[in-house]
């Protein structure tokens, strides 16, 4: 059954469906791949394979009466940012350890309708405030590529867990490049989608103005049948869109002739990795032997970007864990009064970047500070949405590198917060935008360490920037570059 670990959803369900394998076979053998290898990737928070078993058996019982579906039977990692009903949920935070969500996220109410198998909740960085997964409060996160390596964060759980064979597709969230940074550094596909595309109800919030919730999957038509069961709006997120949803999976496989590429210049850098330019170079020569037009453009704006995002995500991350007192959730340490409560269960409950951010954004909206400081982030982030607006004008995408380097080593850049935030430098100005954003892998470096490639679209435009990917991923063919981990973890 190795070569279930090469197929596609369609092809997992084209099995299903011809009884070639059940459900509950299927989750076993991911099940049996966390036991093995999840040792040392440590992708997983926490492992639920009674409510694995229990979800197959029900989608077996369900094929054998006749229904179908694109997701019928098909084993899921979830970030641990998602609220599971009866599923501990910590957001990888010790404040809401035995915290049991009473209700389900939408999007996880929206995988059960289509029938998913629940393998389990994946790390992250606490509250997801981290490029690298080594802020979660649990445990450390390796890239299966390199297992001295981070994976990316703040999804670096699912993304590991998509890597490594350890489920079939993961969900993950994205504020400032979670989704598409460990993508890009774990060599699998990830998708910010538009904001207010896919509903956060029942999301725990890090910068609600940012937020938002994507697939991580071993390619591109997965990506799209993910997204067609989760996307959509929703009555209970007052900031998701009230528009159709179109079939992401339509335009697959039609061609890019004639299709405008913007390459801004701000985002091929000088500190730029010379593997990465390389890669994104040979990238950007097969996007045009396919017929599309390179276009060079600017985005004035950028620089101004992490900035930006540092203020109002961490002012946003600020009011939002407020929430977190020792009374409604989780973890409570006992105090001399109610202030003290809180004092002692905050102090204990939250990790050092947390903590940071939570001190940082306090200040920045503080009277006497805010309009120097968060009222000015505004203006600079419609400065930046501008920039787009002007580049979207003359190109129907853009394409940058995801990240400025491949996956950097375990404990590098920890005790030096600014450098963590600069890798987070290409994804977060389309955040600031609410821009969709695909994450892509497009070659390796010298290490086999995976590179990827970020494909900006217009608002709502997810299916156009889907159909570039794909045709890119084809042409690549990315699976038969001999890669690293692939080999050992085949066994
Ligand atoms: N790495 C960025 C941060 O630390 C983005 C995190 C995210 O998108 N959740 O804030």
């Amino acid at each position: 059954m190795e070569n279930l670990l090469d197929m596609t959803i369609s092809e997992m369900r084209a099995l299903l469906k011809k009884r070639e394998i059940t459900a509950v076979e299927l989750a076993s053998f991911y099940l049996k791949r966390i036991e093995r290898y999840d040792n040392d990737v440590m992708a997983y928070l926490n492992v639920t394979e009674d409510k694995a078993h229990e979800m197959a058996r029900i989608a077996d019982r369900k094929m054998e009466q006749g229904e179908d579906g694109p997701l019928l039977g098909i084993p899921f990692g979830i970030k641990d940012i998602f609220c599971t009903k009866g599923i501990e949920t910590t957001c990888a935070s010790q404040i809401l350890k035995g915290f049991m969500p009473p209700y389900d996220a939408t999007v996880i109410k929206k995988l059960k309708d289509a029938s998913f198998v629940h393998l389990g909740k994946l790390n992250m960085d606490e509250f997801a405030m981290g490029s690298s997964t080594e802020n979660s409060s649990f445990h450390i996160t390796k890239n299966p590529w390199d297992l001295t390596r981070i994976p990316g964060g703040s999804s670096g759980g699912p993304a590991a867990a998509v890597a490594a064979g350890l489920c079939a597709a993961a969900l993950g969230t994205d504020t400032g490049g979670s989704i598409r940074q460990p993508a890009g550094l774990c060599g699998v596909v990830g998708m910010k989608p538009t904001y207010g595309r896919v509903s956060r109800y029942g999301l725990i919030a890090f910068a609600s103005s940012l937020d938002q919730v994507g697939p991580l999957t071993r390619n591109v038509s997965d990506c799209a049948i993910v997204m067609n069961e989760i996307a959509g709006f929703d009555s209970m997120d007052s900031t998701s869109i009230p528009q159709p949803v179109p079939n992401y999976t339509e335009n697959l496989g039609k061609d890019i002739a004639g299709l405008r590429i913007g390459i801004p210049k701000e985002y091929y850098i000088d500190g730029m990795d010379s593997h990465v330019k390389k890669a994104m170079e040979e990238s950007l020569s097969i996007f045009e032997k396919q017929g599309a037009i390179l276009i060079d453009i600017s985005l004035p704006h950028t620089e101004y970007a992490v900035a930006t995002y540092c203020v109002i995500g961490t002012a946003e991350a600020s009011s939002n864990l407020a929430r977190y007192d020792g009374v409604k959730y989780g973890l409570r340490t006992e105090g001399k009064d109610i202030a003290d409560m809180y004092k002692k269960t905050r102090l204990k409950g939250f990790g050092k970047e947390v903590k940071r951010r939570i001190i940082l954004g306090t200040f920045v909206l503080s009277s006497g500070y805010y309009d120097a400081y968060y009222r000015k982030a505004g203006k600079v982030r419609t400065l930046i949405r501008r920039d787009f607006d002007e580049a979207f004008k003359s190109c129907d995408i853009l394409i940058t590198p995801v990240s400025p380097t491949t996956a950097f080593r375990i404990g590098e850049k920890t005790e030096d917060p600014l450098t963590m935030y600069l890798s987070d430098m290409f994804t977060i100005p389309s955040s600031l935008a609410g821009l969709p954003a695909l994450s892509l892998p497009c070659g390796f470096d010298d290490n086999s360490l995976p590179i990827g490639l970020q494909i900006i679209g217009r608002p709502l435009d997810e299916a156009l920037m889907m159909q570039a990917a794909y045709v890119f991923e084809s042409v690549k063919n990315i699976e038969k570059i001999p890669g690293a981990f692939r080999k050992e973890y085949l066994l």
